[in-house]
């Protein structure tokens, strides 16, 4: 019998969540973001649910060859571009869309001589100081883009640096201005601007997160009022069960001591499943479906729990880690990270199951 930690994904709860992001920007098409293996999901687990979106955006060829295997016709974007003349191949054959964020990407296009005219994302970089042309150089790009050899349709594409927390008024102004009279699609916005910012909705939206049922600023409470469902549940099982005594201590580095006598429980899940080991005492977790706490460090294949609140559970008992009744978004801000970075450091010994 392997140990009982098991992650559940549900492609349903995908299918939702794209409807409602759908909802919140009807004007708009959407390409569904599955980089990094659909944020820790698995691209093919969840696929099907992804039927009604308008293009399917990752970062890694191999993904794009997968989704062309599952026999995905619509477009698909890579995000960051071609790093090499053998990319740039893969996206004549498969019929790629690729982001330019810089002209050697564009001179890479044009010196490999594509089959047929490769359709660009053409990236500002409007303030975020990662990829992208400057706002004063944008222009220039456009127009010898729109006259490469190997180029076809151009879509003016941004990304912001702040739509989770605030305005992205700022990055919103370079680009308008700097975009004024050039033609073409545009696309700028996340999965928080697509909830946040329907002035930025435009053409295409670029929803990730939230098609996971995450939320965009790594707050479970700025999701409160949007009908998300979670796409992943992690659970396990207590392994072990003990009473300690007041002032004995629990796990490594002894960094939890009980004010009182109390029953504690083990959990076959650590670090090397993908818990966070920074999780501290007081991450929220239920047992049999009641919420507790963790107590104590995280360990490799072990994290223990404070069974105060819930008297009947023994060996066996049912542990959810995150998903329905615990938000992974506050086992995250309890850890100091995010949503997205628990999905995608789910790990590999992790069985996974495919559920409604
Ligand atoms: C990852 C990514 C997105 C999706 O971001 P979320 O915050 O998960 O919605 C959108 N656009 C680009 C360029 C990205 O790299």
């Amino acid at each position: 019998m392997p140990r009982p930690i098991k992650a559940y994904i549900h492609p349903g709860a995908v299918r939702h969540n794209l409807e409602f992001v759908r909802g919140k920007a009807p004007r708009s098409r959407v390409w569904a973001v599955v980089k990094a293996n659909a944020y820790g999901h698995g691209i093919e687990r969840i696929f099907p649910a992804l039927a009604s979106a308008d293009g399917i955006a990752l970062l890694d060829l191999d993904e794009a060859v997968r989704v062309r295997q599952l026999g995905w016709k619509k477009p698909v974007l890579l995000l960051e571009g071609v790093f090499a003349a053998s990319d740039v191949q893969m996206a004549d054959e498969l019929a790629l869309t690729v982001a330019v964020h810089c002209d050697e990407q564009r001179q890479l296009i044009v010196a490999t001589k594509p089959k047929q005219p490769i359709d660009v994302y053409l990236k500002m970089n409007s303030g975020m100081n990662r990829l992208g042309f400057t706002p004063e150089s944008f222009r220039a790009a456009w127009e010898r883009s729109n006259t490469s050899a190997g180029i076809g349709d151009i879509t003016l594409m941004s990304h912001f640096a702040g739509a989770d927390e605030g305005s992205i008024d700022w990055q919103l102004e370079q680009f308008d201005e700097a975009t004024r009279d050039i033609p073409g699609p545009r696309s700028l916005s996340n999965s928080a601007a697509a909830l946040w910012h329907s002035r930025a909705h435009r053409d295409w939206v670029r929803p990730g997160i939230v098609l996971y049922g995450g939320s965009p600023s790594g707050l479970a409470k700025d999701i409160n009022d949007a009908p998300l469902r979670p796409s992943m549940t992690l659970r396990s099982e207590l392994i072990g069960v003990r009473t300690i005594r007041a002032g004995e201590t629990v796990g490594y580095a002894r960094t939890y001591q009980a004010d009182s006598d109390m029953r504690i429980g083990v959990v076959a899940c650590g670090y090397a499943d993908g818990y966070p080991r920074h999780a501290p005492t007081g991450t929220p977790i239920a047992v049999d479906g009641v919420m507790t706490r963790t107590v104590g460090r995280v360990s490799m294949d072990m994290l223990t729990v404070d069974l105060t609140p819930c008297p009947n559970a023994g060996i066996g008992s049912t542990v959810e880690l995150w998903g329905e009744h615990v938000k992974i978004d506050d086992v995250a801000s309890s850890s100091g990270t995010i949503g997205y970075e628990l999905m995608c450091a789910l790990a590999p010994r992790v069985p996974v199951s495919v559920t409604a």
